[in-house]
């Protein structure tokens, strides 16, 4: 079986060449084409429609998430939580293991999602331009550099990631304490101007400190950080 992208990869090839090229087997790019269509419903139990390659979610490369997300996430939470209580050993006695490991799994998740995401655009941009093959390469590694494997943005990330799993410990912690009245969002020094109309905003325990409305993963903010690399705190009365 094959699938709607394996025709995108010859769709845009070059027709002419000196040696043959694939629109030199006109039955194998016919099949590509008819092949690549997706097929209608419904589906057994066990499969799940082929999905929509314009979908902006996609590529998923690999199906099943709990195969390398919970292992990594295991594996991870050990120093995060290390790293937290010893930032702030009076703030936090103990931390939720579940919330570090789900936090630390989303994180995985969402930076291998960008590198997806990242480099399937490039490819997409390279195959229309009829780029040549090196210089996809080289300005694939590139644009990977840019987007996920260089130190600053991994620390940007990993801080914001690992702050919001304090914060949401914290809130966790708070509201099995039972006497914990509420929480109060205190802005950093230098910070920008939405977190600072944040400043000492005095809510119950479950309301939100701002809300998005254009949605999105992190449009509600129960605790900080509000953005990536927001260095704000949270107090409990
Ligand atoms: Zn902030």
């Amino acid at each position: 079986m094959t699938n709607r992208r394996m025709y995108e990869l010859i769709e845009n090839a070059p027709k002419t060449g000196k040696s043959p090229t694939i629109w030199a087997w006109p039955q194998l790019t016919e099949y590509l084409k008819t092949a690549a269509q997706p097929v209608a419903g419904p589906w057994p139990p066990h499969q799940e429609p082929r999905p929509d390659p314009t979908d902006e979610d996609l590529p998923v490369a690999v199906p099943d998430q709990n195969h390398w997300v919970k292992p990594l996430a295991n594996a991870v939470s050990p120093y995060l939580t290390t790293a937290m209580l010893r930032g702030r050993p009076n703030h936090l006695p103990s931390m939720d293991q579940s919330v570090v490991v789900d936090e630390a799994g989303l994180l995985a998740d969402r930076i291998a999602r960008s590198v997806v995401r990242s480099v399937r655009e490039h490819v997409e941009g390279a195959l229309s331009l009829n780029m040549n093959p090196d210089a996809v390469k080289g300005a694939m590694a590139i644009r990977i550099w840019h987007r996920a494997a260089n130190k600053s943005y991994l620390k940007t990330t990993v801080q914001t990631e690992l702050r919001r799993a304090y914060f949401a410990g914290m809130l966790l912690a708070a509201a099995r304490h039972g006497r914990v009245k509420g929480k109060a969002w205190l802005k950093s020094e230098g910070c920008c101007q939405k977190c600072a109309d944040l400043h000492d905003r005095r809510l119950s325990l479950p309301s939100p400190f701002f809300v998005d409305p254009a949605g999105g993963d992190f449009a509600v903010v129960p605790h900080p950080p509000l953005h990536p690399g927001c260095l704000c705190e949270m107090e409990i009365f």
